[in-house]
């Protein structure tokens, strides 16, 4: 996977497969994530969505910034 130089950072996708999470809005397991999932320590993963879900969330409420935390430009 190369990163293209072009100015626009490039959403690196996470790999979540092996890890059985469930959107909790949907209910469909998610294979990739923006971001890297941390676990709590309930042992589970908070609240996670598709990629669909994401996207109808994201269009409901606007742009949000806590989107995989870390820095920010
Ligand atoms: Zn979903």
């Amino acid at each position: 996977m190369a990163y293209q130089d072009n100015g626009r950072p490039q959403r690196q996708m996470f790999d979540i497969t092996a890890l059985n999470i469930t959107c909790s809005e949907c209910g469909a397991t998610i294979d990739k994530l923006p971001f890297e999932p941390t676990q709590k320590e309930d042992g589970t993963y908070g609240k996670l969505y598709c990629y669909e879900c994401n996207k109808k969330r994201m269009r409901d409420r606007g742009p949000r910034r806590d989107f995989g935390g870390g820095s920010r430009y």
